[in-house]
């Protein structure tokens, strides 16, 4: 393909500076030297103009997929297939994975099994700007030619503005996986949607259900690491809901307890965008009230309770997360900090090693209960505050446990499983059971740490376990 010169690209000393490192350089010139066009396109040179450039490089090029693979392996680079259907290569330049793309038309990103959708290829790089998703991502620039913006993309990024190229409702209804994207770019970045790009977000939100369930997931979970991720739930909420139906029942629901000053979504918000923005502490966030407005009640005083809410939002969130297909041991960990947010932590080695104890001596969860704990108490009324300091009272301690040698696993204690065995148990849960009983015991002072101290200790506690059963049976 001929390259074609840019009708409206800036000057390179009009456009603000956007630095490429010098192994986009090189992609840009291995392509180019074969005689093909090609641009740095989208996400990095929007984060550039922002002034936070990032690691990821995608190219556009005239290149098709295997013209780009000739060019760069013939100088030596490797590249892998990452979509040869759609025009995508994946380059491994300096040690850097560049994604190249052909210039195409039509995405084919949804992966709406029932009408796949057709990629046309096309030969200008305004062309291919023209099917990207919104003006700020419909950006490409060269170290030379300078920046390319037909759709107005730096304007909208002064002004924080979120705005779909061409026809909102059009764009949203071809890809809805866009309406994510918008929710997530805006988490990201705190740009405001636009109107009628929000308009085309709600009256297409219903296809989201075609998308699959793991970039639906990859998407939410990137928005609600974002640091705009509160504001975005609130605003977004009505959207949101067509992958996050709980969200519904949390919108405008009054708390009526002086514990709250927010309805239960807008706390949740508040819980999210106070908690550090790492996956595991705010997908517990998002879930840990879900249960509030189904376990509500009114005393005669007319304040509202919650008994249970816990348990319901564990239960919500298991069945959320199973929709979104998140890997189950990660979701194990999401659902033991929804159902323990509410429980009390008291800052004592005792209770520390207990929690630590039942938390199976994961010290990341326990973070990420303190975490949610802390995060909670700013989202309450103000005089709930102080709980904040009772967290952090309860992680000096955690650290103090640490420094010493108190046991607070199994594999701490002076005696295992093998010696349960030899006091006459046959394999089975039983033996776990015994050494929890054991730690437990240590835990609360009641025994000490030493193997004989120990082993009597079992055998009474297995001799008390037998008669139990005898009398019970
Ligand atoms: P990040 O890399 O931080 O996720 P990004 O904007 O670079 O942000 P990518 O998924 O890497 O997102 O996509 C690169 C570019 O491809 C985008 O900037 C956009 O121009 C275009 N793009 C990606 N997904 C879509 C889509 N579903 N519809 C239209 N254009 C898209
Ligand atoms: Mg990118």
């Amino acid at each position: 393909m001929q390259p074609i010169l840019p009708r409206n690209a800036l000057r390179a000393d009009d456009a603000p500076r956007v630095e490429l490192a010098p192994f986009a350089l090189r992609a840009l010139r291995i392509l180019e030297d074969a005689g093909y066009e090609a641009w740095v396109v989208g996400g990095f040179v929007r984060d550039a103009l922002l002034g936070r450039p990032g690691e990821d490089v995608d190219v556009a090029s005239s290149a098709t997929w295997r013209e780009a693979q000739r060019a760069f392996e013939a100088r030596g680079v490797r590249t892998h297939e990452t979509g040869t259907a759609h025009g995508t290569l994946t380059a491994v330049v300096d040690g850097h994975a560049v994604e190249v793309t052909t210039y195409r038309a039509d995405g084919s990103y949804a992966d709406d099994a029932r009408h796949p959708r057709k990629v046309t290829f096309v030969r200008s790089i305004e062309e291919d700007l023209a099917r990207r998703d919104f003006t700020v991502n419909a950006l490409a620039f060269h170290p030379d030619r300078g920046l390319i913006d037909p759709h107005g993309g730096r304007a909208d990024l002064e002004a924080g503005v979120l705005r779909a190229v061409g026809d909102p409702a059009r764009r949203f209804s071809e890809d809805a996986l866009r309406i994510l994207r918008a929710c997530r770019l805006s988490a990201q970045l705190g740009f405001r949607i636009e109107d009628k790009t929000f308009s085309g977000m709600m009256a297409n939100k219903g296809l989201l259900l075609r998308i699959s369930a793991e970039r639906v997931a990859r998407e939410l979970e990137r928005m609600l690491v974002g640091p705009f991720a509160g504001d975005v739930l609130l605003s977004c909420a009505d959207v949101l809901a067509a992958v996050m139906p709980e969200l519904v029942a949390m919108k405008g629901f009054e708390q009526r307890t002086p514990y709250h000053v927010h309805d239960v979504l807008a706390h949740t918000a508040c819980v999210i965008d106070a908690t550090p923005p790492y996956p595991l502490v705010r997908w517990a966030a998002l879930f840990h009230d879900m249960g509030k407005p189904a376990t509500f009640f009114t005393d005669e005083e007319g304040v509202g309770h919650f008994y249970g809410h816990a348990a319901l939002s564990e239960t919500m969130a298991r069945g959320a997360m199973a929709r979104l297909k998140l890997p189950s041991a990660f979701a194990g960990k999401v659902l033991q900090l929804v159902r323990r947010h509410d429980d009390d932590l008291l800052p004592t080695p005792k209770s520390v090693r207990k929690t630590l104890l039942s938390l199976e001596g994961d010290l990341e969860l326990f973070g990420a209960l303190c975490d949610l704990k802390r995060g909670d108490a700013m989202g309450q009324a103000p005089r709930c505050r102080g709980r904040v300091d009772e967290v952090n009272a309860v992680e000096t301690v955690l650290g103090e446990v640490l420094s010493s040698d108190a046991a607070f696993t199994l594999g701490q204690l002076a005696i295992d499983g093998k010696e349960v065995l030899a006091l006459g148990v046959g394999p089975g849960p039983l033996v776990g059971e015994a050494l929890r009983a054991a730690l437990g015991a240590v835990i609360d002072d009641e025994v000490a740490n030493e193997r004989d101290a120990l082993l009597a200790f079992t055998r009474r506690w297995l001799e008390e376990r037998r008669r139990a059963t005898v009398a019970k049976s």
